[in-house]
Parts: structure tokens; C-alpha cells; sequence
């Protein structure tokens, strides 16, 4: 039988020490050694047989059975390992016949599947974004851990479920057919360009996500790879910075124009004020008057779009929220009327934060306005005041502000609330569903400004039908910090304001502007100097005159502020005196504002608030009446 098999590995050897007795031409070219140098050798010593499963099951199923089956590792002549599927026969009296096979290249192969396996079960479970393999019906083959976290699903609650449950209604009922169109015309739609589309989670809830589609040909099966990445908060971050920058640019179009209206009214206002002291009582006085009312009236206006614009003179003082909202309390239920019970909840002890506490009050009471105003027919209104972190994924698209600690006031009513399209436009300025005469629009615009230009946050949340909630972040400060105040504008101050005699120095781009601010001064007695610009300013202080003041507008054409024209003068007379004035506080001001308190006065002002400053800054007693 050893002959006829000469040619397959056949080795024969004794069972009591492992002499080979017989050595086939295939082991000669299966393990290298020639008949002549195996036959004698001991088998164990010239293979070095190492036995996967223990060597005695091998002795004891021959001793019962006559064969044993199994996988041994085996060296080849040149030194190599070899895997070898063996069997072996017991061949009475005391031998052994083994055939052999090499097995090594499946082996290989086996740990190869096995390895990319591993590799590919990595991959699923490590690729942050999800990923799904379906096979030609839809089934699901593969699920990643990412697609597990985003849908919610485990992967044996998907894994061999049609992946249409992953999608809403339309999808849902027709992937079917889309699957089946495609396989018999070839023609693609997502395959290989990726889609954005509406998956849906196990919960139920909808969410937007950017599917990309690969195929493989596997077995002449066709596989589907789907890479599912969610859109959730990129959508959001988008539909914020779009809200972010409409707002920024509406901002600067209302604060550009507020800006130039308040340089008009500086000069319609200044006019009448030294007509009217002109005038005889009775003569002209009564529509000088009207006409001075009717420049206040602007003059608010303007005021109102600063705010929004983030350009109001803000007064910010360290105060504590929920004394100063328990203050405005009475003011806001008279605001209300009496349908409507006010509620104000504090959390916390100390809510402090640097505030502008007239503001405030504006702000809320706007807010109660509104609150009335969707309440026709009476509810509620609560107040809440409590600490709140802000983190720093909750400031995303807004560099101006920081992570941390704020006081948070939300203000919540009962009323009719707002759809999406009144909800997504409320801040605007003049944008009202009210009618003409009822609503103005600057309401929100005002609180929204004012909350930015603080350093805080606002956010509305609101429901047709389900009332709403206005949540205002100011950020908080210890209390052991020092107060820091910045300038008020005092206006319509004592009939005779005080005069001086000194010399100013009036730098002022506008012509008209200027033209008012000259004859204010020399109607004071002031002594006058003008310069149109920061140039000639410069050259006016340099010759050799007396000069006590420096009067200047901030915003000037041709490269130099009034902040840098006032440190220059400084430079050359250390002993000037400094009034700087400006339509809006620019940020400049507002950030140095505080260390110079006092040394500007904001467009427009009346001489008295003019005339009063002065004297502050130049002291009593220098000038005459
Ligand atoms: P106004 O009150 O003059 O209309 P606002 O800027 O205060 O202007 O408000 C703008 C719009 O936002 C209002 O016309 C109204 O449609 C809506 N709105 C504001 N607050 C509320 C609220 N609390 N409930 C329902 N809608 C509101
Ligand atoms: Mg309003």
C-alpha cells in the first residue's frame, strides 16, 4: 500500500521508540530529508513534531481506535515550520503509518481572514463617523459603533433588518425601489456623490445628516457602504452665525445712520437753544420750544437705535440682580395691569453683575410690554434671577464672549408666543406684528443691544400657544470687586449754565458741527480757537499761544483719533485740560472710558451739559458768570 501511495507523504515508524522504517518520495519532497537519511532516525527528533492538541490523545485514540486526525507542526529540512494535517494508522505489530498533508498555505490564508477581520471590526468600531453595510435587498450587514451612538440602535437590533428603518417617510417606502432601479438601469443618484438627507433615530426624532454612498463587488454580490455624518449642530452653528451677522450688519446700518442723525440734531438742537435765549418771551419762544421738543424727540430716537446698534453710553455699575429687579417690581406690575399676577423667583444668594441699571429697567419693562401685549385676556409673568455657566460650546460662533459664570433673568409669560418667522426676526429693529401706533419694533431691538453691548447673552424661546421666555445672561462679577462707573449725560440742566474765560481748543471735522460748538462756547465767554482736523490741531498747539482745553470729536477723518490727538497735545502742553466728544461710544472709548471718567461728553448735548463739564474739568472760579 506504501508503494502505491509513493507519491503522497507516507512515513511508517515504530510505535515504541519512533524509528522510521519506511519514508515515501512525497515526504522526501514535503520535508526535504532523502529516504537514506530519514530511514534509521528517530521521528520526533529529525521533524521536531510539536502537537497542537496533547500528544498523549493522539497515543491513547490509536490504542483504542487504530487512527488519530489532528494537526501537528512539523520542521522542514531547511528549518522552516510547516503546518501538516496528518492522520495516523496503527499497523500491528508495533508500527505506525502517517500520511501527511501541507496545510501551512491555508493556514496562512485562515490567519489572514482572521487579521482582516479583526482589522475591519477595528475600523467599525473606531471611525467617529457612522458607517452601515447593506447588502443588494437593503439588509443590513455591518454596523459601527458611531452609527450605534447616532441611531441609537445596538447592531443586533439592525443586523439583518432592512436599513429603511433608518429612514423617515418618504425614504422609508420607496429605498426599495430606489435599490432596485438602480441595480437594473446603473443609474446613480447618491452612489459615489453623497446627498445630504433625514435620518431618523430609534427615538423617533428626525435629524439632518450628509450620506456617502460606496459599492464593492464581493462574491458577484453587491455591497453598499453608507458614511453617515450628522449635520445636527453644523446646521445649528450655520443657522446661528447667519442670525449672528444679520444682526451685526443691521447694527451697523442703524448705528451709522443714528451716528449722523445725532451730528444733525447736535446742530438743529444747539441753534434753537441760542435762538430761544435770544428771543423775546412770547415772541418766536413757544415754536423755538416746539421745535427743541421735537429735536429731544429725535434725539431718543437716535438714543434707542444706539442701543441697538451697541453704541449707548452704558453707565454699567456692580449691582445685585435680584435686589434691583425686586426694585422694579412695582414699576412692572403697574406696566402689566392688573390680569396679569407677577411672579419673580430668585435662585442663589448673591447675583451680581456689572450692569447699566437704568438699562435694565428699560429692558425688562420692554420685555413686560411685550408680555402685556401677548396676553390680552390676563396670565402670568415670572421673573426668574439665577447663576448660570455659560461653556464654552454654548459661545461657539461669538468671540465677544467667554465662558463662565453669569447672572441669568428669564422672563417667562403665558401668552400667545411667537411662530418661527416672528421668532427669527423679533430682534430686528422695527419689526412689529403690532399696529401702526401700537407697536414700534425697537422694544426687543433696545434689550437685544443693550444685552450684547454688556457683555451677556440673549436667547428667546418661544411657541405659538405655548407663551414665551426671554433669557437675558449678564456676566457675573464677585461682589468684592470695586464698582466702576463710566459718564452719564446729564441733559436739560439749569437755565443759566456757568461760563469761563479760558482758551479752547475746538477740533471738529464737521463744519456745522463745529460751527455750533464755537458759538456755544464764545455765547460761555470762552475764548475760541478751531482746528477742522487732528493735523491742525497739532500745528495750533505747537506755536506759543495759551490754550487750557482741548475740545475734540473722536471720529475724525485722516488717521488720528481724538484719543490720539488729545495723548499728542498732552505731550507738547502736559497741562491741557481734555474734553473729548462723541456720537456713540466707540469701543475705544468704552474701553479706556472707564480710567477717564469724565473727559467726554456724548452727541448731542445741550450747553448746560456742555457749559457744567467744563467748569469740572477747568475748576470753579476760573471764569466769570
Ligand atoms: P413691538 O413690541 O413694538 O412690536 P418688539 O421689538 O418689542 O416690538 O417686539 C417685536 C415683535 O416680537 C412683536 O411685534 C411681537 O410680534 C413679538 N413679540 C415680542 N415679545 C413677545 C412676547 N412676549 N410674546 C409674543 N410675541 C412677542
Ligand atoms: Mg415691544
Amino acid at each position: 500500500m506504501a508503494a502505491l501511495l509513493d507519491a503522497g507523504s507516507i512515513i511508517i515508524y515504530r510505535t515504541s521508540d519512533g524509528v522510521i522504517s519506511h519514508w515515501s518520495s512525497g515526504s522526501e519532497a514535503l520535508y526535504g530529508w532523502t529516504r537514506q537519511e530519514a530511514v534509521g532516525r528517530v521521528l520526533q527528533e529529525l521533524l521536531a513534531t510539536g502537537f497542537v492538541s496533547p500528544r498523549a490523545a493522539m497515543g491513547n485514540a490509536l490504542a483504542k481506535t487504530g487512527t488519530w486526525d489532528g494537526e501537528v507542526q512539523q520542521r522542514h529540512r531547511d528549518g522552516h515550520m510547516l503546518a501538516i494535517a496528518s492522520r495516523m494508522i496503527a499497523v500491528p505489530p508495533g508500527s505506525v503509518l502517517s500520511i501527511n498533508h501541507d496545510v501551512s498555505d491555508l493556514k496562512r490564508a485562515q490567519l489572514e481572514i482572521a487579521r482582516r477581520e479583526a482589522h475591519l471590526r477595528s475600523i467599525l468600531e473606531t471611525v467617529p463617523e457612522a458607517m452601515v453595510v447593506i447588502d443588494e435587498k437593503g439588509t443590513i450587514d455591518s454596523f459601527s459603533a458611531a452609527a450605534e451612538r447616532l441611531f441609537g440602535y445596538s447592531t443586533s437590533e439592525v443586523h439583518g433588518n432592512n436599513v429603511r428603518m433608518l429612514m423617515p417617510p418618504p425614504d422609508r417606502e420607496n429605498h426599495d425601489t430606489y435599490l432596485e432601479r438602480y441595480l437594473t438601469t446603473g443609474r446613480r443618484h447618491i452612489i459615489g456623490y453623497g446627498r445630504i438627507v433625514t435620518g431618523i433615530k430609534k427615538s423617533g426624532e428626525r435629524f439632518p445628516m450628509e450620506l456617502a454612498i460606496g459599492e464593492t463587488i464581493a462574491n458577484g454580490q453587491r455591497i453598499f457602504t453608507g458614511f453617515i455624518r450628522d449635520l445636527t449642530s453644523r446646521h445649528k452653528l450655520e443657522e446661528e452665525l447667519r442670525q449672528a451677522q444679520k444682526m451685526e450688519a443691521i447694527g451697523q446700518l442703524t448705528g451709522g445712520i443714528a451716528h449722523d442723525f445725532n451730528n444733525l440734531l447736535t446742530v438743529i438742537s444747539g441753534n434753537l437753544e441760542m435762538i430761544e435765549r435770544r428771543a423775546e418771551p412770547g415772541s418766536i419762544r413757544e415754536l423755538v420750544q416746539a421745535a427743541q421738543e421735537a429735536a429731544d424727540d429725535g434725539a431718543r430716537l437716535t438714543g434707542q437705535l444706539l442701543a441697538f446698534g451697541r453704541r449707548q453710553p452704558l453707565n454699567a455699575q456692580l449691582a445685585d440682580i435680584s435686589q434691583l429687579v425686586a426694585h422694579f417690581s412695582d414699576l412692572l406690575r403697574r406696566a402689566l395691569g392688573e390680569t396679569i399676577e407677577l411672579r419673580t423667583v430668585v435662585t442663589g444668594s448673591s447675583n451680581h453683575a456689572m450692569v447699566d441699571a437704568s438699562q435694565l429697567q428699560n429692558a425688562l419693562l420692554n420685555l413686560a410690554l411685550n408680555a402685556r401685549d401677548a396676553m390680552p385676556r390676563g396670565g402670568r409673568l415670572t421673573v426668574e434671577i439665577s447663576h448660570a455657566e455659560i461653556a464654552l460650546a454654548e459661545t461657539g460662533t461669538r468671540p465677544d464672549m467667554r465662558p463662565g459664570e453669569y447672572v441669568l433673568i428669564a422672563v417667562s409669560d403665558t401668552g400667545t408666543g411667537m411662530t418661527p418667522a416672528v421668532r427669527e426676526r423679533a430682534f430686528e429693529p422695527f419689526f412689529t406684528t403690532k399696529g401702526v401706533g401700537a407697536g414700534t419694533g425697537l422694544g426687543l431691538s433696545m434689550v437685544y443691544g443693550f444685552v450684547t453691548q454688556s457683555g451677556g447673552l440673549i436667547r428667546l424661546e418661544s411657541e405659538p400657544g405655548h407663551g414665551t421666555t426671554v433669557r437675558i445672561y449678564l456676566p457675573g462679577v464677585r461682589p468684592q470687586a470695586s464698582p466702576e462707573t463710566t459718564d452719564g449725560n446729564a441733559r436739560r440742566e439749569p437755565a443759566r449754565p456757568p461760563g469761563g474765560t479760558e482758551t479752547i481748543l475746538v477740533v471738529e471735522d464737521e463744519p456745522r458741527v463745529r460751527r455750533v460748538a464755537v458759538a456755544r462756547l464764545r455765547d460761555l465767554g470762552y475764548e475760541v480757537i478751531e482746528a477742522s482736523n487732528a493735523a491742525e490741531a497739532l500745528a495750533t498747539a505747537g506755536e506759543a499761544r495759551t490754550i487750557d482745553l482741548l475740545f475734540s470729536d473722536v471720529v475724525m477723518p485722516g488717521g488720528m483719533d481724538g484719543g490720539t490727538l488729545a495723548a499728542e497735545i498732552r505731550a507738547l502742553r502736559p497741562g491741557i485740560k481734555v474734553l473729548l466728544t462723541s456720537g456713540f461710544a466707540e469701543p475705544s472709548i468704552a474701553e479706556r472710558g472707564q480710567a477717564e471718567t469724565g473727559t467726554w461728553l456724548r452727541k448731542p448735548y445741550t450747553t448746560a451739559a456742555l457749559a457744567t463739564r467744563l467748569r469740572t474739568l477747568l475748576g470753579p472760579g476760573a471764569g466769570g458768570g
